[in-house]
């Protein structure tokens, strides 16, 4: 990078960088906890919602078989369902319909991204969210209003884990199995499981002989707890509480055990950054005024405002205001530049709310913005100035061990009688999915997914793979491009084109369908090509992402073990929603639909 003279401030903050991504790659390595070795631990992941009711196997026949019952298998349903494709089973471990929004109930968890653009179909069921950022309870209903609109309930098996999904020639098509002895055929699968839903226990020696309570962000327990998802949560009082990890998470949890607990440990191995949210009830004379089409189109301009390919912005929020301070240019050293300038800004914030310097200090983010998620909130930096409240800063060390009584840091012991791991959720390499999601799933001849993926994911538009007919995938890798913030925007587009590909099957009477292998060559030769080792000198680089501290975005820091095969669609979202739509135009010519595929 040239490095402009005289500019002494931006010079420091890049040594910085330096320094903080050293401390954090030299001696940590983020895995999460093997389970398997561990099986004490398990209980921290039950469903604290399920009611472990029995029922008799099920022999079922269906049309198309969907794993999860999120928003990208309550969206791929409801495609489908506009499309005249009605024969469809949901099955989830679930207690109900949410996904994301049933299993993280956590006190404070909230939408991150205005709920106006982030809710599905606000403009077909006339529903006007109450806040321009929705908590979680309101989330969750609408996700209910949804799946009652559309009958799904009758339609979804709960409390079911799917074990395996096996594709038989004779039918054709899948035999899937479940936990509960079921067995379901149906001509298609969608598997929905997400990208983030395998909760991650950290790997801390010791962690299994904790002698208080334990418990996972996305297994939020409110009989230990007290309280709700708003807060009081009386049951803390008193207590000494530690929480480990400070991402998105943590960030809107923090505030609610802050003003609960006796006292609240925070450990911290890397500060996020937290850029004020915001939020606000919603101005109902401008929900009045919209006009037809309102929502796809803020839907399209708020994911092309946050890859940097429109200035003109319909939401201003810290995702886009962020987004046009920093992605102005496309040259590296501008917007490093550019980038600098705008984390100096989110970092003096933590200065004017946080009282004692030290603790401020620790809070500021030493990374470039976008290399880790950035957070929102306006009570978080503020917890630290409570008397009950200390962060353990590790420097970026971790938590380095556990014991009957608490943790221990940098030499330091905490004693705790709660603890709450906000550690996020397993992220990994395709050939790992079958494990990560606990199902098996074999195509053509036995042929495992692990194996099939073994040397890098092979799809078309990460949706589809050769040797697994009539099987789709929600999108994550391979898909649509590196951290678009409106997630659900990518699923409905998916779901669009998966839900169109089954409506053709069935129209042609094809029963199947099965991606060209030409087609699925040229995706994986263009993700490759557009991946972060093939570009240079912009934010989407190697070089950029060498720069950043390790997180689940960029393979914990470990770029050299990445497959690039593995990596995200390397240009805006835009891009990729047109590419589905183009295959949809010429009615999915890349496809083979029935027997012969
Ligand atoms: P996360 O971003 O992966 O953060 C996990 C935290 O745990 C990090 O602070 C991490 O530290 C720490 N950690 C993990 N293993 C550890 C270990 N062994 N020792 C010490 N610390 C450890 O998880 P998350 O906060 O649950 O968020 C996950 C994703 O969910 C977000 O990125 C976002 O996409 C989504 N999310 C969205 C919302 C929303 O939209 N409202 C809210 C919450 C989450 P390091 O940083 O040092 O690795």
């Amino acid at each position: 990078m040239t490095l402009l003279p005289g500019d002494e401030e931006f010079n420091d903050a890049l040594s910085r960088y330096e320094t903080e991504r050293e401390r954090r790659t030299s001696r940590v390595r983020s895995r999460p906890l093997d389970l398997n070795a561990h099986e004490e631990l398990r209980p921290v992941l039950a469903d604290p919602l399920a009611t472990h009711g029995s029922r008799e196997p099920r022999v079922i026949q269906t049309g198309v078989l969907v794993v999860g019952t999120g928003f990208s298998a309550m969206l791929l349903a409801m495609e489908l369902i506009d499309r005249g494709v009605d024969d469809f089973l949901l099955v989830d471990t679930a207690t109900d319909f949410g996904g994301t929004w049933y299993w993280n109930r956590y006190p404070g968890a909230q939408c991150d991204v205005q709920s106006y653009i982030y809710l599905p179909r606000l403009e077909q069921t006339g529903y006007v969210p109450t806040e321009a950022y929705a908590h979680q309870p309101e989330i969750h209903a609408y996700v209910q209003r949804l799946a009652r609109d559309h009958d799904l309930y009758r339609r979804a098996l709960f409390e079911t884990r799917v074990t395996s999904l096996t594709w038989e020639e004779a039918q054709p098509g899948w035999v899937t199995r479940t936990n509960r002895g079921d067995v379901i055929r149906s001509r298609y699968a969608y598997v929905a499981t997400g990208p983030l839903s395998q909760p991650k226990l950290p790997e801390i020696e010791g962690i299994d002989t904790f002698g208080g309570r334990m418990l996972h962000t996305s297994r939020w327990d409110y009989e230990l707890t007290g309280g709700g998802p708003g807060g009081d949560l009386d049951g803390l009082a008193g207590k000494k509480v530690g929480i480990i990890g400070t991402g998105a998470t943590s960030v809107q949890v923090v505030p609610h055990l802050a003003r609960s607990a006796g006292h609240l440990y925070v450990f911290q191995r890397t500060p996020s950054t937290i850029a004020p949210r915001d939020n606000h009830p919603t101005d109902e004379s401008w929900a009045a005024g919209l006009e037809p089409g309102w929502q796809q189109r803020m839907i399209e301009n708020f994911t092309d405002v946050t890859s940097g390919i429109e200035r003109d912005c319909q939401i201003l929020d810290g995702w886009t205001i962020s987004s046009l301070a920093i992605l102005r240019s496309a040259q590296l050293d501008e917007v490093m530049r550019l980038d600098h300038d705008y984390a100096s800004g989110v970092r003096a914030r933590v200065d004017e709310v946080v009282s004692d310097p030290a603790t401020a200090e620790s809070l500021k983010g030493w990374y470039p913005y976008f290399c880790k998620r950035p957070c929102f909130h306006d009570e978080y930096l503020d917890a630290f100035n409570r008397p009950n409240v200390t962060l353990v800063d590790t420097r970026g060390q971790g938590v380095s061990g556990a014991d009957e009584s608490g943790l221990t840091a940098l030499g330091e012991h905490y004693d705790l009688d709660v603890l709450v791991l906000a550690t996020g959720f397993e992220v990994g390499a395709p050939s790992e999915f079958e494990r990560r999601v606990g199902i098996s799933i074999l195509g053509r001849g036995g042929l495992s997914l692990s194996e099939h993926w073994s040397k890098g994911m092979k799809s078309l538009f990460g949706l589809y793979t050769t040797e697994f007919p009539g099987l789709a995938f929600a999108p994550a890798i391979q898909a649509q491009a590196s951290l678009p913030p409106n997630i659900p925007h990518a699923l409905a587009e998916a779901a669009k084109h998966v839900a169109g590909v089954i409506a053709k099957a069935e129209r042609d009477g094809a029963g199947t369908f099965e991606v060209s292998g030409d087609a699925q060559a040229g995706w994986v030769e263009e993700i490759v090509s557009r991946s972060p080792a093939r570009q240079r000198g912009s934010r989407g680089s190697l070089e950029y992402q060498e720069k950043c501290v390790p997180s689940y975005l960029n393979n914990e820091g470990r770029l050299a073990e990445k497959r690039w095969e593995d990596a995200n669609f390397g240009a805006p979202p835009k891009e990729y929603f047109a590419r589905l739509h183009d295959d949809a135009e010429t009615q999915h010519k890349t496809f083979q639909f029935g027997r012969e595929g």
